[in-house]
């Protein structure tokens, strides 16, 4: 039986549980977090971070989470080696480049909101960056981002934006998916600070997202936007690490999520947690069984399974 492996982080396991989400079915093998289902296809994740995909349409199941996962056994290695590099990939110089950067926060996490943010930066502001520690974005605690984030505001042009929960499980009603939904939000965050950069007559080299879809795929997300940033448009995954204005974005865009997440808890009466796992789905079946289960419309992304598990629980 035709078979692909994937070796995936927390978040990107969570966002392959939600996309079979309907699909999951009851039985466990041991180790395993879930196993999904489709007519062709059987997806197990393991504790491990390993994702098994088994049947006809194992590779092309797996082929939708390979940007970013590590694929194995090294035989195949190289075929995804091929299908993660594309056209779009940024020049080896790019560090040295002034560069609009995006990322986004939230999207794994049941309570909160999806938040986006793109910075416009370059050898200016490296001096200063390098002075607060925006490099080692991927290290840093929630409370050190907070206090960064509002350095970092300071000394850059950038665009934040917030999809609230309300907005998006009305978007995701209509049938967007949470990629189409991402890649909104990038594409209007980058034209703001395009826009914000001409009018005052600054430059940048080039733009570059923090990829969580194929190039073609995103592209085909905004076609239906009216301005479309496509222009030097750049992809990689771990940005963060290749340009500071991603790492500054992402700092931005956490701040954003982290005091969303604040004000969520106020509403609903109850510290809410971060991420999609056990401790979400208690939470969550004591705020409905105090509020009502319409109270989660305004704080969670309801179509998770953490709703159905909830109210098993409550
Ligand atoms: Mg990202």
């Amino acid at each position: 039986m035709a078979h692909a492996v994937l070796k995936c982080d927390t978040k990107k396991i969570n966002d392959i549980r939600n996309y079979y989400q309907t699909k999951i079915i009851d039985k466990l093998a041991p180790g395993a977090l879930f196993t999904a289902k489709t007519s062709d296809c059987t997806i197990t994740a393991y504790k491990s971070g390993k994702v098994l995909f088994q049947g006809k349409s194992a590779e092309l199941e797996a082929s939708k989470w390979q940007a970013g996962s590590e694929a194995f056994p090294a035989s195949k290695k190289k075929t995804v080696n091929r299908t993660v590099s594309h056209k779009y990939l940024p020049p080896k110089n790019i560090s040295q480049l002034t560069v609009i950067g995006s990322d986004e926060v939230g999207t794994g996490d049941y309570f909160g909101p999806i938040t986006v943010c793109a910075v416009h930066s370059g050898p200016e502001q490296e001096k200063i960056f390098n002075q607060l520690g925006v490099k080692d974005s991927k290290t840093l605690t929630d409370e050190r981002m907070i206090i960064m984030a509002q350095d970092i505001i300071k000394y850059v042009d950038y665009s934040l934006l917030i999809l609230p929960n309300d907005k998006y499980n009305q978007l995701q009603a209509k049938g967007y998916s949470q990629g189409k939904m991402k890649a909104v939000l990038h594409n209007k965050a980058l034209l703001n600070v395009i826009e914000k950069v001409n009018s005052q007559n600054k430059s940048y080299d080039g733009i570059l997202i923090d990829q969580f879809a194929k190039p073609d795929i995103y592209f085909s997300y905004i076609k239906e936007e009216k301005h479309q940033v496509k222009d030097k448009v750049f992809f990689q995954t771990k940005a963060e690490g290749l340009h500071l204005s991603v790492a500054a974005a992402s700092i931005i865009a956490r701040y954003a999520f982290l005091k969303e997440m604040d004000k969520l808890s106020d509403i609903a009466g109850h510290t809410l947690p971060k991420g999609a796992g056990f401790k979400v789905d208690q939470a969550a079946a004591e705020i409905i069984r105090e509020k009502g289960e319409g109270i989660l419309n305004k704080i969670a992304k309801t179509h998770f399974a953490n709703t159905k598990k909830a109210q098993m629980l409550k």
